[in-house]
């Protein structure tokens, strides 16, 4: 018997016929045992946990002084001993001994166990031993590639832990605060990378043989053509997470060794945390807020792709959402849905778009000459348009209006804001320690002596990289007559800057940086590498 299920009926009140109940609605609703026992009030919470917390059930093992055998560590590979914080002790018999610091993986390391065709025993080992013992062992030369096809063949057998491979990959993915899934079919694996904090990371490579299962799984839950191979599709699903109900949204493309897919997450969650939530600060937050409350005009982003310039512009849209305005975006595919804004795909739109006379337009990307044509003029005839293009800082943004053929004199009677964005990875704020700043620091003196900076080594929370979550750094340039004046005599960028840094004390991204950095958000090294020009 299945060493969970076992467990389950020795230590409760739950009989042979009620589990046999719960093991049919997990198998229908294809969610997590525990979960079904929960929803179910069979057991709360807190009892599962102490169930399985090795106080009471687990014996408790220390691995500073185990000797471990090679090959039975080999029974998983490193990235399922991390993804589990588990690992293969030794055989006894028919059972495989595994020590855990998760104790609610158990359900899931249960499913997997039936990778290493064994009964399963689980003891209780801390997290730390855990961790030193996956780093010594697996660093010592076993590889991942040696365990899969054993595991492949295994997994074959039975769809369920497809399924549960899937389920486990969002969740965990979730947990680690992932913006992305990339799942990439490789010559010899199937590779799942998550993007956190703006950076890919490895997490799983699946055996080649369970490539077609895992994503005929994806299709099936994203609404997928399950038939289709050759076209690319894309779809969304979305997943519970706590109180959170989360979005998926997903695209596949053929690549030469199968489907590639990518799962972004949409976490709606972010926008009514306000730009302040974003990382603005106050006197940011507040130009930004009080143009966005005029009746007409151009408010421009700039910044590269991926600096959350699209999250910032619906967090705007959100605190303007009212019915006594009609708010239009118009985009290449819809991040976020807000009700009460009509969404329109395709910049092609954007005329037909005007013509209905809207209170307040968002372009999410300006691209062409026609589009910045449309975005001005509109802003000219009495519209508030927020509208996003790519370039260094925000003072470029006029320059690349003007390149793509928009006359000074349209500029400088529609704008009425620039702004420019950048994510940095803020601190981890568990393993986070006070840092002085290097002697011979060039800007020392930008700093006050309140000033205070840190450094992260890494810890178990930030999964070893020193980063938890992003924080937007920006900087807006609010349009004067002097600037306008400058634009109509055909001025100089150079020349806006200029003025803008002497005359308005302009604060810079990098002065934004330098703030963060000196509040102890993020690092001085991150500060400068962000701001750095490439
Ligand atoms: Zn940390």
């Amino acid at each position: 018997m299945n060493s969970l299920k076992k467990t389950i009926l020795e230590n409760t009140q739950i009989n042979e016929e009620q589990m046999e109940r719960f093991l049919s609605i997990q198998k229908k609703k294809g969610i997590p045992l525990r979960d079904v026992l929960i929803e179910e009030g069979a057991v709360t919470r807190d009892v599962l946990a102490d169930l399985f917390s090795g106080r009471v059930y687990l014996p408790f093992l220390s691995l500073e002084k185990f000797k471990f055998d090679s090959e039975i560590v080999n029974l998983f590979p490193e990235s399922i001993a991390r993804l589990y914080q588990a690992i293969p002790l030794l055989k006894n018999g028919d059972n495989l001994i595994i020590a855990t610091s998760e104790p609610l993986n158990i359900f899931v390391l249960d499913d997997l166990a039936v990778f290493c065709r064994s009964n399963i025993v689980f003891v209780f080992s801390p997290e730390n031993e855990i961790n030193q013992a996956i780093a010594r062992l697996y660093q010592a030369g076993i590889k991942d590639s040696d365990n899969q096809i054993d595991s492949a063949a295994i997994l074959q057998e039975r769809q369920e832990p497809i399924e549960k491979l899937v389920d486990i990959v969002l969740a965990h993915a979730l947990n680690r605060g992932a913006s992305d899934i990339h799942i990439e079919p490789e010559f010899d694996c199937l590779r799942i990378r998550y993007r956190v904090d703006g950076v890919l990371q490895d997490v799983l490579k699946a055996p080649k043989i369970n490539q077609d299962s895992i994503l005929a799984r994806l299709k099936t839950i994203s609404d997928f053509d399950i038939t289709e191979n050759r076209i690319p599709q894309d779809g969304k699903f979305k997943v519970k997470s706590g109180d959170r109900e989360i979005e998926f949204r997903v695209s596949s493309l053929p690549t030469t060794f199968g489907q590639k897919f990518v799962l972004h997450v949409l976490d709606r969650h972010i926008l009514y945390e306000g730009l302040e939530g974003l990382g603005y600060s106050e006197g940011n937050a507040a130009i930004l807020k009080s143009a966005a409350l005029k009746p007409s005009g151009l408010i421009l982003f700039s910044g590269p792709v991926g600096s959350g310039k699209t999250t910032t512009l619906y967090s705007l849209l959100n605190q303007l959402n009212t019915v006594a305005k009609d708010i239009v975006t118009i985009e290449d595919f819809t991040e976020y849905q807000i009700p009460g804004i009509t969404q329109v795909l395709g910049r092609s739109n954007a005329g037909a778009v005007l013509r209905q006379d809207p209170d307040v337009v968002m372009i999410d990307q300006i691209r062409d000459a026609e589009t910045a044509d449309i975005v001005v003029k509109a802003a000219v005839s009495g519209k508030l348009v927020l509208a996003a293009l790519q370039s260094e800082d925000a003072v470029s943004g006029i320059s690349r209006l003007i390149e793509m053929g928009v006359e000074p004199f349209l500029i400088a009677s529609s704008l009425i804001l620039l702004c420019s964005q950048r994510l940095a990875r803020k601190l981890c704020l568990k393993c986070r320690k006070p840092a002085q700043i290097p002697e011979d620091f060039p800007e020392k003196t930008v700093f006050g002596s309140k000033a205070k900076f840190y450094i992260s080594q890494g810890c178990e929370h930030c999964n070893y990289s020193g980063f938890s979550g992003r924080i937007a750094l920006s900087e807006t340039v609010l349009i004067d007559g002097d600037i306008r004046d400058i634009l109509i005599d055909r001025g100089s960028v150079d020349e806006i800057r200029e003025y803008a840094v002497k005359r308005l004390r302009f604060k810079t991204l990098r002065d934004d940086a330098y703030l963060k950095a000196g509040q102890g958000l993020i690092s001085l090294d991150e500060a400068i590498r962000i701001t750095t020009e490439e």
